[in-house]
């Protein structure tokens, strides 16, 4: 399967650049570049039936993906994710269809290795010698493992709150890891100051083009699992919005290849009370999001205070009729109990995020009993121990040589 990428274009004043080395943000205007394909071509060979007979991951869809030489395309088994019903959530929440895009169950815990698997790949065929990422966590450890794949040197910069697990899996797979008194824009001030000293390229969220053409498999994905059409809405809980974008930006490109009609899911971003640039910017009818002070949430992911790519992730909410709220803390720590006691799946907090969304917009009748609707479930719970009480005191401790009765006893208590 041979890759149709043609160019790189700017998504905001439309300049055209080569796509054979490697590039950041537009060297005109400084906003986001997309990749570009020729499409038609791709067409011809992406078809249902072809794609039947190719392996359940992201490289199935190698036409429409920025890596051109096969040997370049790493994988550690990213991708291909179930889309689950959810009906007893469904029932609670009063959706006779809910569906779940388990995106926890990709390498490294979240759906992260879509997009750091493509950047790696590319930055590695168009000569990357290191790379560097500033992250909330998950972005770090998905960059370090696919940086150790490719034998690419990592440098991973995250705040110095970040949770243990992905601390320990960047220093697992070999980067060199460093923490930042700071948040994940903080991060990124520290490697963009740094960068010059060293050789490395920097695959920061959507300041390189091809993290969102990873991501953007999260569409074209959901679109064959559903037999190439679109849901009625998809819920998404929104950091720097790489996977909004690309998911947009698939749906355009699957309509060009006659894959989907014009029809279009509502794009429903959710974000937490604590940190909620582009729900601010949302309701403000602003096309840009300004810096969000103090950002602060439980879930790392989503503390994203300023996003470049805020633009297209406001164009995607407007143009598809959708919307963007916020939840608490709390809320989004009932939706990851809400996923575990309901469905058996334990859910990242940015997750939790948005099952807890999806049960307001349905009380709040902006989604309707017979839509259907597709959660974002984004990164797995396995990484957040952190945020689940398990120590001495979270549970009743049993006595091996206490007698029967006295173990039933202790066990009837709970
Ligand atoms: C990064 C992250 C998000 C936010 O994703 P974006 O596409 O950057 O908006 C949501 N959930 C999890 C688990 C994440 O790691
Ligand atoms: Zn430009």
């Amino acid at each position: 399967m041979r890759s149709y990428l043609t160019h790189l274009e700017c998504s905001n004043c439309a300049a055209t650049f080569p796509a054979d080395r490697l590039i950041t943000t537009c060297p005109a205007c400084a906003k986001v570049l997309y990749a570009r394909y020729d499409l038609a071509a791709a067409a011809r060979e992406m078809t249902p039936e072809a794609l039947a007979s190719r392996p359940w991951n992201l490289w199935r869809y190698a036409g429409i993906l920025p890596v051109v030489d096969p040997v370049h395309r790493l994988t550690i088994g990213e991708g291909g994710t179930p889309l689950l019903e959810a009906p007893a959530l469904g029932n609670a929440f009063g959706l006779d269809r809910l569906l779940v895009k388990d995106e926890g169950q990709n390498p490294t815990g979240s759906f992260k290795a879509r997009g750091l698997g493509m950047a790696v790949s590319r930055a590695k065929e168009l000569g990357a010698n290191a790379l560097a990422i500033p992250s909330a966590g998950n972005a770090a450890s998905a960059m370090a493992a696919y940086a150790a794949r490719a034998g690419i040197p990592a440098y991973v910069f995250m705040p110095a709150d970040t949770p243990a697990v992905m601390k320990a899996e960047c220093r697992a797979y070999g980067a060199h890891v460093f923490l930042v008194d700071g948040l994940i824009n903080d991060a990124g001030k520290v490697a963009r100051e740094a960068g010059p000293h060293f050789d490395w390229f920097d695959v920061s969220t959507l300041k390189e083009p091809y993290r969102a053409e990873g991501k953007k498999t999260m569409g074209i994905e959901l679109v064959e699992q559903l037999g190439w059409r679109v849901p009625d809405a998809i819920v998404y809980p929104t950091g720097g919005g790489t996977g909004i974008v690309g998911m947009w930006k698939a749906f355009a490109e699957l309509e060009e290849m006659g894959l989907i009609g014009p029809r279009r899911p509502k794009m429903i971003v959710v974000q937490a009370e604590g940190c909620a640039p582009i729900v601010r910017a949302y309701e403000a009818g602003e096309r840009h999001a300004g810096l969000w002070d103090h950002a602060s949430t439980v879930a790392a992911g989503l503390r994203v205070p300023v996003a470049i790519g805020d633009y297209l992730i406001l164009d995607a909410i407007r143009e598809s009729g959708g919307t963007a709220l916020t939840v608490s803390d709390a809320e989004l720590m009932e939706g990851v109990d809400l996923a575990a006691v309901h469905e058996g799946l334990f859910v990242s907090p940015e997750a939790g995020a948005a099952y807890v969304a999806t049960r307001r917009l349905c009380e709040s009748g902006f989604l309707e009993r017979d839509d259907e609707v597709v959660i974002f479930s984004t990164g797995s719970g396995m990484k957040h121990t952190e945020l689940i009480p398990t120590g001495s005191d979270a549970f009743p401790i049993l006595n091996p040589n206490a007698s029967a009765p006295d173990l039933a006893a202790a066990i009837s208590t709970v």
